[in-house]
């Protein structure tokens, strides 16, 4: 069983599929490891790290990925990259793949098994693969070490002899796995914080880490999460009462961090041009969702834009701007879900095709996309 490990080829991706730990785990399922020269450099691992725990290091990618059957990816690779693997190999990374069924046609033309780990179930047993989650915590963190670098002002109240410098104000609207580490790092860092979000489990959540909870709590609301803990879509009605309490509350904020993401959706807007408007010269807003649409009106994938004074950060792979920890859980996460594959006995691969899991993130197989989100429909 021979594993690759290329280095990424999109130049704004600085994570890696696995480090010196994980191909340690992997030789220990009896793998041989093939890592690309610098493919950890960006993540802060060396070759010599690698080789230090028994990996081969081949020169080019194309050495790399040469007779291997399994390359670990963090995107998912390019028509270039691909001619030079193996038919029939396992590929495995953030497949990105709504929107993107020209590309999924040319992996599943090469013959390739390609499992997207976004799609992975969010069950108990699938935790520790759940690359969502271990990249969005990573994200919520840096979102508010981003914000602080923009805002001119400390976070936390200072009380010194030259005069009293207040605690920001800080906004976290969506209080999923990367609203909540925002409000947790903004708290540390001393700032009042609030937080939104239409699930009304997400309440106590925000209250457990000291945050005040920002929301229209009528009837509707209190209904508003499915048995599956999802939100409900509200009434036009409620739209409107918890817009007008946004905008009310967002004036007076100094940081407002937006995280709301809907799983193959545009990212639903939160931020009119009319609340930037409102905001204090100063302030500064961080999207985290501005690669899938944005949640702020306004905000440029991969600029800061200054609307009259107000910054608005829409940083890129955020996750990658923390790139040796982002690698570091990606990479588990990987080994985690690809030591399910594995025949410890036979030291061998043994896909159990029907397993849940594999069901789920399997896009191709056998010449064909597979998965029925993105299967050619049949008229
Ligand atoms: P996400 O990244 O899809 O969205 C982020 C947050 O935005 C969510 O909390 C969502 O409710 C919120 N949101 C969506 N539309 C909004 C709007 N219009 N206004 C305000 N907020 C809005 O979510 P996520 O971080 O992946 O987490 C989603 C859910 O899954 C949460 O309940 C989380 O606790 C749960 N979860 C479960 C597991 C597990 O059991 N293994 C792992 C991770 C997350």
């Amino acid at each position: 069983m021979k594993i690759a490990v290329p280095a990424e080829v999109d130049l704004g991706e600085p994570r890696v599929a696995a480090t010196p730990d994980t191909v340690k785990r992997l030789i220990g399922l009896g793998a041989e490891v093939a890592v690309q020269s610098g493919a950890g450099l960006a993540s802060g691992i060396p070759d010599a790290d690698y080789q230090a725990v028994g990996a081969t290091i081949a020169a080019t990618a194309g050495d790399a990925v040469s007779g291997a059957d399994v390359v670990l990816k963090v995107r998912r690779p390019t028509v270039e990259e691909i001619a030079g693997y193996k038919s029939g190999a396992l590929v495995i990374g953030i497949m990105d793949p709504y929107g993107n069924e020209a590309a999924l046609a040319e992996l599943a033309k090469a013959g390739l098994s390609t499992f997207a780990m976004e799609l992975m179930p969010r069950i108990t047993r699938a935790q520790v693969m759940d690359v969502l989650s271990s990249q969005a915590n990573l994200a919520g963190y840096r979102a508010v070490i981003d914000a602080s670098a923009e805002f001119g002002r400390a976070l936390p109240m200072m009380m010194t002899a030259a005069g009293t410098v207040p605690a920001a104000k800080v906004f976290v609207m969506g209080a999923g796995v990367a609203g909540l580490q925002a409000i947790a790092t903004a708290r540390r860092l001393g700032a009042v914080v609030t937080a939104t979000d239409v699930r009304p489990a997400a309440k106590e959540q925000v209250e457990s880490l000291g945050a005040k909870f920002v929301a229209v709590e009528d009837e509707e609301f209190k209904q508003a999460e499915t048995a599956a803990g999802y939100a409900k879509p509200m009434s036009a009605e409620y739209q409107a009462k918890q817009a007008a309490l946004v905008a009310e509350h967002i004036k007076k904020q100094d940081i407002v961090i937006t995280t709301a993401l809907i799983p193959g959706r545009p990212a639903p807007r939160l931020v009119s041009a009319a609340m930037v408007a409102s905001m204090k010269p100063g302030s500064v807003i961080v999207d985290l969702a501005v690669e899938r649409g944005g949640n702020v009106e306004g905000a440029v994938p991969g600029e800061v834009a200054d609307v009259n004074g107000v910054k608005i950060v829409g940083h890129l792979n955020v996750p990658g701007r923390l790139a040796a920890s982002s690698s570091q859980l990606y990479a588990k996460n990987l080994f985690a879900f690809l030591e399910t594959l594995v025949d410890k006995q036979a030291k061998a691969l043994a896909v159990k095709w029907d397993d849940e899991l594999v069901k789920a993130t399997l896009l191709t197989r056998d010449g064909a996309v597979v998965h029925p989100n993105f299967a050619p429909k049949v008229e």
